[in-house]
């Protein structure tokens, strides 16, 4: 099956006991035991449920997986994935990255004996040179929140292959539709399935895919004992947002790569950031990796917040809120949003200035969405 039809069809076969076309919401704790040590099927919801092993098996099939694990947010498969590192271990992780990974990095891991090192990962030759010895991981996020920067993951695989270091990709922004980590060298990838996958901003999920056996072993052992487990009806959610992955990704792209190029050609912006056009320094790198440029772009009004301010008040259709990924187009501010955890100084090194806007390009009709854009630089 090719991506669209296994978006639609893995792991969702008609349900056995009545037909139904659709996985059914398995709103239930529990599950029957046949015989002493023999149960049916499923036991508890805590460690199974039917309707996630639908979501699991149909997300591991996207990224090429043979194991899937769901998770209640993108933020608790993030942790499940440190739950492989112990007191001593080392990670080497790009320095754009997500502000809540970063923040579960220093505020939790750190105190447990667990160290960091950030590096640019535009430059590939970066990560071998921060590798220590007791390094277990290379941590990527490509393309990057919010400036967009892509890491080079087969470059980055070597180097950690190299050391015995596992690399771990986080595979939001470009959803399994453009990019598939897994099959250009890196062990394991996980996702905020809150954004794409799901796709009308309704339900918060995270999900961790791999093909390595151990990691999977460990990463499922962490989640039944630590329980940060999605109910069924977020589950159900996310498989029927998941079903149009394809067409949506495809509608994202082409209203973003209009606003990208609206917004280039404008005297009020001073840069426009997006891997699809010609300009992005990584262009030729977002060519090869990726199989489309998603629908985030991220462009710096001259003037800072004050600025900032005047045009998302002026926005009528795009929604000022934290988030991306869904139907709806967003603008947000990373400098006050999802950056605001750094420290002024840690935003200036990872160049998220003031006038920095990032726009999740919805599937409303582009010519709207530039007439709003539009209207809205107008009045800054
Ligand atoms: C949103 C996001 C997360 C965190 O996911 P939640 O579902 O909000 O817990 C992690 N990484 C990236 C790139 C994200 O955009």
């Amino acid at each position: 099956m090719r991506f669209s039809t296994k978006a639609i069809r893995v792991g969702q076969q008609s349900d056995p006991a009545t037909g139904s076309i659709i996985v059914p919401v398995y709103q239930t704790v529990n599950f029957v035991f046949d015989d002493v040590g023999k149960p049916h099927g499923y036991e508890y919801s805590r460690s199974a449920n039917p309707t996630r092993t639908a979501l699991e098996q149909c997300l591991a099939s996207l990224e090429e997986a043979k194991f899937g694990l769901a998770f209640a947010s993108g933020m608790a498969a993030v942790d499940a994935v440190l739950s492989l590192l112990r007191p001593g271990d080392h990670v080497v992780s790009a320095e754009h990255i997500y502000g809540g990974t970063f923040r579960l990095f220093e505020k939790v891991y750190v105190p447990r004996g667990i160290s960091f090192i950030y590096v640019d990962g535009t430059r590939p030759e970066a990560f071998a040179g921060a590798m220590r010895p007791n390094t277990k991981m290379v941590w990527i996020e490509t393309p990057a929140n919010p400036l967009l920067q892509l890491v080079d993951v087969r470059a980055a695989a070597d180097t950690a292959h190299k050391r015995g270091a596992k690399l771990v990709a986080d595979n939001t922004f470009p959803s399994p539709y453009f990019q598939r980590p897994l099959t250009q060298g890196a062990d394991i990838v996980l996702h905020s399935t809150t954004k794409y996958i799901s796709g009308h901003s309704d339900v918060i999920g995270g999900a961790v895919l791999t093909s390595d056996q151990a990691a999977y072993e460990a990463i499922r052992f962490h989640q039944n004992a630590a329980g940060a487990v999605p109910g069924p009806w977020d589950c159900w959610l996310s498989l029927r947002g998941l079903k149009t992955l394809s067409v949506r990704m495809r509608q994202h792209e082409a209203n973003a790569i209009a606003i990208a190029e609206f917004l280039s050609g404008h005297a009020k912006v001073i840069e426009t950031i997006y891997p699809g056009l010609p300009g992005h320094p990584q262009h030729k790198l977002a060519q090869s990796q990726m199989d489309g440029f998603g629908g985030m772009v991220t462009f710096r009004l001259d003037g800072g917040g004050e600025q900032v301010r005047r045009f998302v008040k002026v926005l009528k259709l795009f929604i000022f809120a934290e988030s991306l990924g869904g139907v709806e187009s967003l603008v947000c501010h990373p400098a006050s949003m999802s950056h605001a955890t750094l420290t002024a100084e840690e935003r200036k090194k990872v160049g998220i200035t003031d006038g920095t806007i990032r726009l999740s390009v919805g599937i409303e009709d582009v010519q709207d969405l530039i007439e709003d854009l539009d209207h809205a630089l107008a009045a800054c």
